[in-house]
């Protein structure tokens, strides 16, 4: 059986991504079970920087599927206007004027089952982009990538964290930020999801948003501080008195913020980082047993 781990944050610029690349990273290299690696953060996708020799092997195209409304076919009847629970149909009769907001449409399909006259056809529309990396067949690297312009972020990770290719006993999803759609389609297909923050008081502020959201959604969850010191303790202190588990605390370190801006975490990991990770693992583990 897969476990599906998500790792979020309430706001960019926390340590997500380092933790999400470095956690793989750890459980490549020191158990003995599958781990694939999910890129959701669609809008801009970045693990991929953390592993040069990973190269893509095919582009998938995540597709949505937009009625268009024929003209000759259409009575402007607006029965679709009103199965529409997304105001994406306007017909004005009066000027014989029919379309579709593509922004709008949820690709329900209601327009056209509804429409009488037959009028209306779904068609494909390109919103984004699977890319497997490496092996076609259960690939270490996955990233969903947006078009450029395209408000589907959620259609595009829901393609993505349902993927065929998704195999590994452990499937590590790194959440877009923030508490939004698109963050919610993340952590609702998950088993466990690791809050990344950061000791500051919009760390806190962002925190307290994600922490509401999984109460919300009912999901188990546990908080890893990043770049972690001694200047606001407020933020442990609502944790214990909110009785939510810190997973893990990792050490700031202005060396590793230098080589993170250099892509190269991963082959330069210290031993007080690495036990970091090993006490990450070893309490989702005892959350979702994911190894024996
Ligand atoms: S339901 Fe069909 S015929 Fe009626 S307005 Fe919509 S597209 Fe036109
Ligand atoms: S497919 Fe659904 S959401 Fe899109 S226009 Fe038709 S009824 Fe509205």
């Amino acid at each position: 059986m897969s476990i599906k781990i998500a790792i979020a944050s309430g706001k960019g610029g926390t340590g997500k991504t380092t933790v999400s690349v470095n956690l793989f990273h750890f459980i490549k290299e020191n158990i003995t079970q599958s781990v694939q690696l999910v890129d959701c953060d669609v809008e801009e996708p970045n693990d991929a920087i953390f592993f040069p020799n990973y190269q893509v092997q095919e582009v998938i195209d995540v597709n949505q599927l937009i009625p268009t409304i024929d003209h000759v076919k259409c009575t402007y009847c607006r029965k679709c206007v009103e199965y529409c629970e997304f105001n994406a149909i306007v017909i004005i009769a009066s000027k014989h004027y029919a379309d579709v907001n593509p922004a709008l449409c949820h690709s329900c399909g209601a327009c056209a089952y509804i429409c009488p006259e037959n009028a209306i056809e779904e068609k494909a529309h390109l919103i984004g982009e699977i890319q497997p990396f490496n092996n076609s067949c259960q690939p270490p690297l996955l990233e969903g990538r947006l078009v450029i312009g395209s408000p589907m972020q959620t259609m595009v990770i829901k393609d993505l964290v349902n993927s065929s290719l998704l195999k590994a006993d452990i499937q590590l999803l790194d959440a877009p930020p923030g508490t939004s759609c698109p963050v919610v389609a993340t952590l609702s297909q998950t088993d466990y999801t690791i809050l990344v923050t950061e000791p500051s008081p919009f760390g806190l502020h962002d925190l307290k948003l994600m922490i509401e959201l999984l109460h919300e959604i009912k999901q188990p969850f546990g908080v890893v501080i990043n770049k972690a010191d001694d200047q606001f303790p407020e933020m442990e202190e609502y944790l214990l008195k909110s009785n939510i588990e810190v997973i893990g605390k990792i050490p700031f370190s202005t060396n590793y913020a230098y080589l993170y801006a250099q892509g190269k975490i991963l082959q330069n990991i210290s031993e007080d980082i690495q036990k970091v990770y090993e006490q990450i693992l070893t309490q989702i583990n005892s959350k979702v047993q994911i190894y024996a």
